[in-house]
């Protein structure tokens, strides 16, 4: 047990912003910080610390507790192991009450791996530093490839000698339990004895977050073609390949302050950056990405700058892991090495400043890139290129919308101009892959409108088209949201010459009792009042609206952006006959319409996808005050039968001009007339 001395001092010295900080990005807001959730995957920040009353709390899932609860929850430690932990972390030293001789034995595997490596650390260092080999051999060769004493001891550099067992023999004789030192790929068994697993290599220890040695990359010195050039700890309950990137230890500070994190492939890459003064780099060891490892880098950066070498392997690594990376909401940019260099060997020829400005100047958007060297591999061949736009444009709806939406949008464009097709119809396409990946969300997340709008267009399509269906259909505003949408879906797009969509909707709808949900109602206010002063619509407006039922209206409108437009529309389409809809453009005939045989049709086609912004505003509008005419007309009738003789008239004459309306209505959305 831990002494009640060394548990008072640990306590004394902890800090809640910054136990949770070596794993939290935290930003501060009033008294209290803010951070992503390390619990649940999260977009926007709900995990909230607050350092006066030393606890922290998520708002999205609920966790909540103190630093200790912390580092028990999110290391998987026991609070012993914790106490330990933040011991060492604040240089207290531990007392143990009693020290049981089974202490070794008893040790979670975890904290026997950590002091294994940490002796190895230090016995690699050791040979590289203090012996004969260790000076002739690997630090003439490492000050020969440019590598400065300084850096070296940063990094903890090693040096395992050519020798079949130094290592073994020492650790053994130590004490230290051959069955971890296997499992950390220290040393190998052969026929009952123990022999070294590194040999004649140079030892890059991989560090933890809290900078402990968690495994090692082990570099051949001589080119040697029957080993391999890197051998690497294999993979154990400390060391998973999948959530480590070499180096973070060491620049996440540099990647929060820069806010832009460089990704190289090698451990020698990151090391001789660092050396350069350019410290937010971490390397993936040249496989794809993990989305571990991704959102690793977005604890302190959306910025990702992959740096590679530009031979076609470097291209396929450095694109690999792309998708995912969007679908964390990061920004991912490529630089690619020329000459047959790579990053440490340029840096070097370089020099740090010019290698700063030629990765500042060299940047690639990482999707555009990949446009164009999958263009230029499939020439002029039709089925490789609609292969091709299908691929991007998949690539591209996993953009997150509600974070990135301008973002998607300048894709979008800059896609479809590189592909050469028509934007209108490559947005349909990429709308598409959103569709089908909302409608599989749909099944997770319950989205009450889309249940009763699919239960009611369930009784329209078996034939019932009754007023008291297409009642029903209407129910739940879902037309007034649907205004909403395309408000800040193409509130901004011209309508015509003179003015915006979301000018034409206001005047089309003047009345606020149009609107029966206060917050649809208050959204239009808020676009009515932008319009008077002038300013264009922008939906950065109203998904950062301080008025958080806008904002959140916002959200869900565009995070949901067709499901229940499509839905209801596509229904009614097959009950009333309604215009075939955009949304319903399928994807095979749009692929064929891009093949030169069909240029004709491929004309038809962007002539037909031209107005479709305009139509689909202009139903909206229409089917809204549709359903108001009906409802004031149900309301007329209710009044007529109760009404006296004197009323009836002016009663009968609403009634006249409403049905009037709905006539007129009715037929400029192409829906049949219902009397
Ligand atoms: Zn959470």
């Amino acid at each position: 047990m831990i002494s009640q001395n060394t548990i008072q001092q640990v306590l004394s010295r902890i800090d809640v912003l910054d136990i949770v900080g070596n794993f939290v990005k935290l930003k501060r807001r009033g008294a209290n910080y803010l951070g992503l959730c390390p619990f649940h995957h999260e977009k926007t920040p709900s995990f909230t610390v607050s350092p006066v009353k030393e606890i922290f709390k998520c708002f999205g899932c609920g966790k909540s507790g103190n630093s200790i609860s912390f580092i028990m929850e999110h290391e998987k430690l026991s609070y012993v192991e914790t106490l330990k932990w933040i011991a060492r972390r604040y240089n207290i030293d531990v007392e143990e009450t009693e020290l049981s001789p089974e202490k070794k034995l008893v040790q979670q595997t975890n904290e026997s791996l950590l002091i294994i490596n940490h002796f190895a650390q230090e016995f690699y260092a050791n040979q590289l530093w203090e012996t004969d080999d260790g000076t002739e051999i690997a630090q003439s060769y490492l000050s020969e490839r440019g590598f400065s004493d300084d850096i070296l001891h940063k990094f903890q550099v090693g040096f395992a000698p050519d020798k079949k067992d130094v290592f073994a023999k020492e650790a053994i004789s130590k004490k230290y339990n051959p069955e971890l030192l296997i499992k950390a790929g220290l040393i190998v068994e052969r026929n009952g004895q123990y022999f070294d697993n590194y040999r004649d290599r140079i030892i890059f220890p991989i560090h933890n977050n809290s900078g402990r040695v968690i495994g090692f990359g082990a570099r051949q010195i001589k080119k040697n073609d029957k080993s391999p050039k890197y051998i690497n700890t294999p993979e154990n309950e400390l060391y998973v390949k999948s959530k480590i990137l070499y180096g973070t230890y060491f620049a996440r500070h540099a990647i929060d302050k820069a806010d832009e994190c460089f990704l190289v492939e090698g451990y020698t890459d990151v090391v001789s950056l660092q050396q350069a003064g350019i410290e937010n780099v971490v390397a993936s060891g040249g496989t794809a990405l993990t989305q571990d490892q991704l959102r690793l880098i977005k604890k302190y950066s959306r910025n990702l700058t992959i740096i590679y070498d530009g031979d076609a392997a470097g291209i396929k690594a450095a694109t690999r892991g792309l998708d995912m990376a969007l679908e964390e909401s990061l920004s991912v940019k490529l630089v690619l090495i020329p000459d047959n260099e790579d990053p440490d060997s340029y840096v070097k020829k370089l020099g740090a400043v010019a290698f700063k400005n030629f990765v500042q100047h060299n940047k690639k958007d990482v999707i555009l890139f990949q446009i164009e060297v999958a263009l230029n591999e499939s020439g002029d061949d039709a089925n490789k290129k609609a292969g091709l736009v299908s691929q991007i444009a998949e690539t591209i709806s996993k953009i997150d919308k509600t974070e990135d939406f301008t973002r998607q949008q300048d894709y979008i464009r800059q896609a479809s101009q590189l592909l050469s097709v028509d934007e209108s119809g490559f947005t349909n396409l990429v709308n598409k892959f959103i569709r089908n990946r909302i409608s599989l969300e749909e099944k997770k997340i319950p989205f009450d409108e889309a249940k009763v709008h699919e239960e009611n267009a369930k009784k329209a399509s078996a034939g019932d088209y009754s007023d008291q269906t297409f009642a029903l259909l209407f129910k739940d505003e879902l037309q007034e949201k649907e205004v909403a949408r395309i408000l800040l879906e193409h509130g901004n797009k011209k309508w015509d010459v003179e003015k915006l969509v979301a000018d034409y909707v206001i005047t089309e709808l003047p009345e606020d009792d149009l609107f029966d949900n206060q917050v649809v109602l208050k959204f239009i206010e808020e676009f009515r009042q932008l319009r008077n002063n002038q300013i264009n619509p922008d939906r950065n407006i109203f998904l950062y609206h301080p008025d958080t039922a806008i904002s959140s209206l916002a959200v869900s409108l565009l995070y949901f952006p067709y499901e229940v437009s499509s839905h209801w529309k596509k229904e009614l389409s097959h009950s009333t006959g309604f215009q075939k809809s955009l949304f319903e453009q399928d994807y095979e005939s749009f692929i064929e319409t891009l093949k030169p045989e069909n240029e004709e049709k491929l004309l038809n086609y962007l002539n037909m996808q031209k107005d479709t912004t305009n139509e689909e505003v202009e139903s909206s509008v229409n089917y809204l005050k549709l359903r108001k005419v009906k409802k004031m007309l149900m309301q007329n009738q209710a009044d007529m039968e109760k009404a006296s003789p004197a009323e009836i008239e002016n009663l009968f004459l609403t009634h006249v001009h409403l049905k009037k309306l709905e006539v007129d209505l009715s037929k400029k959305i192409g829906s049949v007339v219902i009397r």
